[in-house]
């Protein structure tokens, strides 16, 4: 296969772009090399569906942080991997027809339709909603099932969602005759718009249903279940299709994003698939080593410390860390050793660090020592 071209390349934007600024790029281009614009030419098409590969992936937040992640190796051979039910799989194989709906809408719907023939099907789709998660730092790291409650509209029971009246039928829309647009023509273009009777449902509803107003839905706390992949980070998204509210009069399910909020943990924080842990250590185990007992995830470890370990210094314990997420294996977790320095002192204390001091104070110190060395001789 060949090598493909990065996305941001392809739209010739910054990595950091916007989604207006993105909307612009791809629309260009886009118009740029339209198959309508350039009948028969293989390398327009080329462009025109790598371009909206592109855009597909970049436009989504949650696939556009994956791509950032792990490039295009997010969208490829993740299907069935193991904890990774709860996120969109893979990038190929969209709509072309459906990206390019989305995003022209109605300028150029006369020649696309997908849009149409939806409006035509049912209702307006329902919108999709937003919640967030809180989750403990081993939830994050091992997985979990949680259920949250949203408070959304449903489907209406009482009518089934058709919006209309038990024993009454809704009645087809006399100003679209059903079609749920009406088009007029301008310039080169013809142009569709929702119906503004029906509001592109190609149907009224002469008797609404009482529990619902003619609306198709209610709204309700709504439990659902989550389930979230191990090795989550703070500010992901889970996209649960088809739970966002319920459409108008049977229309389509808007989507839900569920938001990863970690807690804060007593010992562990994270960078990436890494767990970090600080481990105070006293003076003298710093000096004379010693074997400590350190957390990590999966239970306390030994750790050996050896003489004469300065504060800060990190060890690392292979394969302790949090799993990585589309990809394999675990991270590391790091212990970072803080040497506490005595303090509340008594007299003899004192008296028996000052003795320590003064005793081959140089051998026992030598990056003080040189350190002041060469500012003492840095003026001369
Ligand atoms: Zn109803
Ligand atoms: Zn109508």
């Amino acid at each position: 296969m060949a090598q493909k071209r990065d996305y941001y390349e392809i739209l010739g934007v910054s990595r950091s772009v916007q989604v207006e600024e993105l909307k612009k790029a791809y629309r260009k281009l886009a118009v740029q090399y339209h198959p309508d614009k350039n009948p028969g030419d293989k390398h327009a098409e080329e462009r025109f569906k790598e371009l909206s590969e592109a855009y597909e992936v970049l436009s989504d937040p949650q696939k556009r942080q994956m791509y950032d992640q792990f490039g295009h190796a997010a969208g490829a051979g993740n299907a069935g991997g193991p904890g990774f039910g709860g996120f969109e799989q893979g990038f190929g194989g969209a709509s072309v027809n459906d990206i390019f709906g989305d995003i022209f809408g109605d300028i150029f719907g006369a020649a696309g339709g997908a849009r149409g023939r939806s409006r035509r099907s049912g209702g307006r789709p329902g919108s999709d909603l937003r919640t967030q998660i809180d989750i403990t730092f081993e939830e994050a790291a091992f997985g979990a099932e949680k259920v949250i409650t949203v408070p959304k509209n449903v489907r209406c029971e009482t009518c089934e969602g058709s919006g209309a009246k038990a024993g009454t039928q809704p009645e087809t829309c006399n100003q679209c005759g059903g079609r749920g647009e009406v088009s007029f023509q301008q310039g080169f273009f013809a142009i569709s718009r929702p119906c503004p009777r029906c509001d592109g449902a190609g149907q009224t509803i002469p008797h609404p249903c009482p529990t619902c107003r003619g609306t198709g839905h209610t709204k309700k706390r709504s439990q659902i279940a989550v389930k979230i992949p191990a090795g989550v980070d703070t500010g992901q998204r889970l996209k649960l299709t088809g739970e966002g509210e319920a459409g108008e009069r049977g229309g389509m399910s808007g989507d839900l994003y569920v938001v990863i909020n970690i807690l804060p943990h007593d010992f562990f924080t994270r960078e990436d698939a890494e767990v970090i842990c600080e481990v105070p250590i006293t003076f003298a185990q710093a000096a004379l080593g010693a074997e400590v007992e350190v957390p990590t995830i999966e239970g306390k470890v030994k750790l050996k410390i050896p003489p004469g370990t300065q504060s800060h210094k990190a060890f690392r314990l292979k394969g302790k860390g949090l799993a990585r997420l589309g990809s394999y294996g675990r991270g590391d977790q790091l212990v970072k050793v803080i040497v506490e320095v005595p303090t509340r002192l008594s007299t003899e204390q004192k008296e028996l660090i000052r003795q320590l001091s003064e005793t081959g104070s140089e051998a026992a110190h030598p990056m003080h020592h040189s350190f002041f060395e060469k500012v003492k001789n840095l003026f001369d």
